[in-house]
């Protein structure tokens, strides 16, 4: 279908300008999928507002024709979320980006919703704060897309998900309707947070076009040990003793186990190992964000001498300098590497929820399982101190691999530990099928009942999450 021709019925195309509505051989092919990798579709145009209002017509545009509309961000969503239907509009908020104030006083940072992410972080840096969510996708996810999926990444444990960072939402609605919902109050009890609807709701409810962000003080000092560990229950032990020690200075617990580590280190090209992983069965990377550096490195110093001595730890790498840091957080980050064909090529990726007690029963049952049935291998690290382990599974020189069979595997041995088939990826369309193993029937009845209500004509990104 000519994009031009149906949308010109509200002018859209003279609204939003040649370089805001792009169809036929104009649209670009980035717009067509995201990292899920799921086949390209073919949607009617991408439209490329630049302000609220814009996004208002395309959204009552939309309604009153029964197009669907897919909300874009970044593009790194890595379920199929931000995948436009063929024969809908993707809505790309890719002009819409940009920091409209910082309020040094109330901490907080007012923000168009196609900004990206590191941009925030190194605004908030720049004024001297700090805006604490980080994730490896940094560079290309926008503010909206991370609201909109409640990302996680790497600080959860000190400073909460994406939707805790957040004080106030512009939403509109699939009507048009525009929510003005740009709170900067910590406490505001004044009815129902309808801006929590729209936080991880991945654009089927609306379009989040603005957010008030909560900026914290900047952190005086950042140590950080890449340590081995010979046991699970001494993963354990470690997290239970630098909780205690550190209480709310410990702003990353992640664990690689070992199967994991030889992969990062062995295979992905330019990567060096900072510490050696000898008969180790675990790496873990601990960071500590402190307040003054004479006493809390001194702090953190005692802290890994004790756990050398109390031999919950066997070896350790502390990092230097802020460049040291870096490269232990990139042992961790390696996994994007993973489809290098060189390391491991094509594979499924699972981030998966679940109590840490039962972590290591997890990563046995699904190692096995996913062997025995496929012949698939798996390998296992994550945001342990979060209980969100990611698993990194392929059958060597399988293209394409076993998802679905795969995902049955992880999934069931999931839903019968009563975990959670998506930690912070979302759900989209890739994770569909398996929602029931992780809400109850009467919770995804309520969600389909908000769903109507707020969008009775179904044209807000349909077909994500649940039917
Ligand atoms: C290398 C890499 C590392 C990653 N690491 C992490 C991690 O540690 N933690 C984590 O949580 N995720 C991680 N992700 C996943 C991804 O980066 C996050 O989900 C991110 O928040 C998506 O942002 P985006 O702007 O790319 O959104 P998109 O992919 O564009 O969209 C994601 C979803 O949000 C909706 N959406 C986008 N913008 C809006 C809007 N303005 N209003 C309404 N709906 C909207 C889309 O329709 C879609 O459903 C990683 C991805 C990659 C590629």
């Amino acid at each position: 279908m000519d994009g031009d021709v149906v949308l010109k019925d509200v002018a859209l195309s003279t609204l939003l300008g040649p370089a805001g509505h792009l169809a036929g051989a104009d649209m670009p092919a980035r717009n067509r999928t995201d990292w899920s990798f799921l086949p390209a579709t073919n949607p009617r145009a991408v439209l490329r507002p630049t302000t609220t209002q814009e996004v208002s017509s395309i959204l009552r545009y939309a309604d009153s024709h029964g197009v669907p509309v897919t909300p874009q961000g970044g593009l790194t969503g890595l379920v199929g979320g931000a995948r436009p239907l063929d024969d809908g509009i993707a809505l790309s908020l890719e002009r819409m980006v940009g920091i409209e104030e910082i309020d040094a006083d109330g901490m907080t940072m007012t923000v168009r919703a196609g900004t990206p992410l590191e941009t925030i972080q190194k605004a908030a840096a720049e004024a001297g704060l700090y805006f604490p969510l980080d994730l490896g996708a940094r560079g290309s996810c926008a503010i909206g897309g991370n609201l909109s999926t409640n990302a996680g990444g790497n600080r959860v444990i000190r400073y909460g998900m994406a939707r805790d960072l957040v004080l106030g939402v512009e939403v509109v609605l699939p009507d048009g309707t525009v929510m003005p919902m740009l709170n900067k109050m910590i406490k505001n009890n004044a009815g129902y947070d309808l801006k929590q609807l729209f936080l991880g709701a991945e654009g089927t409810l609306g379009v989040i076009t603005r957010a008030v962000l909560r900026l914290y003080p900047a952190p005086g000092c950042t140590h950080a040990v890449l340590c081995t560990a010979e046991s699970f229950n001494k993963v354990l032990a470690v997290l239970s003793t630098v909780r205690r020690r550190l209480g709310p200075l410990l702003s990353a617990f992640e664990v690689m186990w070992s199967d994991y580590w030889t992969q990062a280190t062995q295979k992905v090209p330019g990567m060096r190992a900072p510490v050696e992983i000898g008969g180790a069965s675990h790496v873990i990377l601990i960071e500590m964000q402190g307040l003054d550096d004479t006493i809390d490195g001194a702090r953190f110093a005692q802290l890994l001498e004790d756990m050398i001595e109390q031999e919950l730890i066997t070896d350790g790498a502390v990092a230097q300098s802020l460049g040291d840091v870096a490269a232990f957080w990139a042992t961790r980050d390696a996994a994007a590497e993973f489809a290098n064909p060189a390391v491991i090529g094509p594979h499924i990726s699972f981030d998966v929820g679940l109590t840490v007690a039962r972590m290591d029963e997890f990563t046995t049952r699904a190692k096995q399982g996913l062997m025995d049935a496929l012949g698939c291998h798996s390998v296992y690290y994550g945001h342990v101190g979060d209980g969100n382990l990611h698993v990194v599974a392929w059958v060597p020189g399988a293209d394409p691999q076993p998802l679905s069979e795969a995902s049955r595997i992880v999934y069931d041995i999931i839903g019968d530990m009563g975990g959670t088939i998506s930690a912070e990826h979302g759900i989209g369309t890739l994770k569909k099928p398996y929602l029931p193993l992780s809400r109850s029937v009467e919770e995804i009845d309520t969600m389909r009942r908000l769903k109507a209500a707020l969008d009775p004509g179904g044209i807000m990104n349909p077909t994500k999450i649940f039917d």
